[in-house]
């Protein structure tokens, strides 16, 4: 098994790449360390970690699964905790994982002069103004769906649901359904702007597209943990991406299960 290792800077993570690689190295006939051409990349951080490791590896994710080892509490895209490691190699040694696929965003930006860009993201994509209010018309599959003023805008997808996503209000979404949730960031709202006020959810073969209209102001756009400030684009579309995100899975930890983990803990108060 061709493996990688993808780190972030901090010494514990590095601590615990150390020691990976060390129990990695003792099955040298079963696995090959290759950053290149890896059929599996161990991401080991947080899920921020995760984010990197998949932009780094964009360009191979129909050939390749991720695994991830958080250096903290359990993540949404890690199942293994830093002292597991010999349980992980044990599983890796041992088992034919389930892979598990994950929907992802895909962002098309069309620039003023005439260039495209497609982008994919795995946690989300978000339109902000720097300054003043950022207008923009919502269309969905072409057809004018609200005039939005506010703060901005993100699209989620559903594994990204559970981050900024939630952060601004919008839902928790199970990861099997192939669908994009779209949330306003501070949207105006009053007897003369009216946006829908609630996120919404567009499935597989729906399009949302964003058309900026105060066009010389600057924009961030984001995907992810990655951003550009632009005051050139003409529109930006969002659609559920054809390509999925694979991960190697040795063991089942129900979503809700993850969410109730992180967001509510085990303490029930009478
Ligand atoms: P960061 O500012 O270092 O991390 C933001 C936090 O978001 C970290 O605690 C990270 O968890 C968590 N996170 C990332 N993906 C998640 C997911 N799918 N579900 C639940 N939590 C998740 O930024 P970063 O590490 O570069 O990650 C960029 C992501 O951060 C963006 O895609 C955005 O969704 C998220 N973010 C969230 C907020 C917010 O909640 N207000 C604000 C900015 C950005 P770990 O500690 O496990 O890495």
């Amino acid at each position: 098994m061709r493996i990688s290792i993808y780190q972030n800077k901090s010494a514990r993570s590095q601590k615990v790449s150390d020691n990976l690689k060390i129990l990695l190295s003792e099955h040298a006939e079963r696995f090959i360390f290759d950053d290149v051409n890896p059929e599996v990349v161990i991401s080991i951080g947080g899920d921020g970690t995760l984010l990197s490791a998949f932009q780094q590896y964009l360009d191979q994710i129909d050939q390749l699964r991720f695994v991830g080892v958080h250096t903290g509490h359990l993540g949404f895209y890690a199942d293994w905790q830093e002292f597991e490691l010999a349980e992980l190699v044990e599983s890796l040694l041992a088992a034919q994982p389930q892979t598990i696929q994950y929907p992802l965003l895909e962002s098309l930006v069309k620039y003023r002069n005439g260039t495209q860009k497609r982008i994919l993201s795995m946690n989300e994509a978000a339109l902000k103004q720097i300054s003043g209010t950022l207008a923009a018309d919502v269309l969905i599959d072409g057809e004018l769906f609200e005039r939005f003023r506010g703060d901005g805008l993100t699209a989620a997808t559903p594994t990204g649901s559970t981050a900024y996503n939630k952060a601004i209000g919008g839902a928790v979404m199970n990861p099997s359904l192939a669908s994009i949730q779209l949330s306003e960031i501070a949207s105006i709202n009053n007897r003369v702007f009216r946006t829908l006020g609630s996120p919404l959810v567009v499935g597989p073969e729906e399009v949302i597209r964003i058309v900026p209209f105060n066009v010389d102001n600057e924009i961030i756009l984001s995907h992810d943990h990655l951003n550009e400030t632009t005051d050139q684009i003409e529109w930006i579309e969002f659609r559920v991406a054809k390509e999925q995100v694979s991960f190697a899975s040795y063991r089942h930890t129900p979503f809700w299960r993850r969410v109730r983990n992180s967001f509510i803990g085990d303490e029930v108060v009478d």
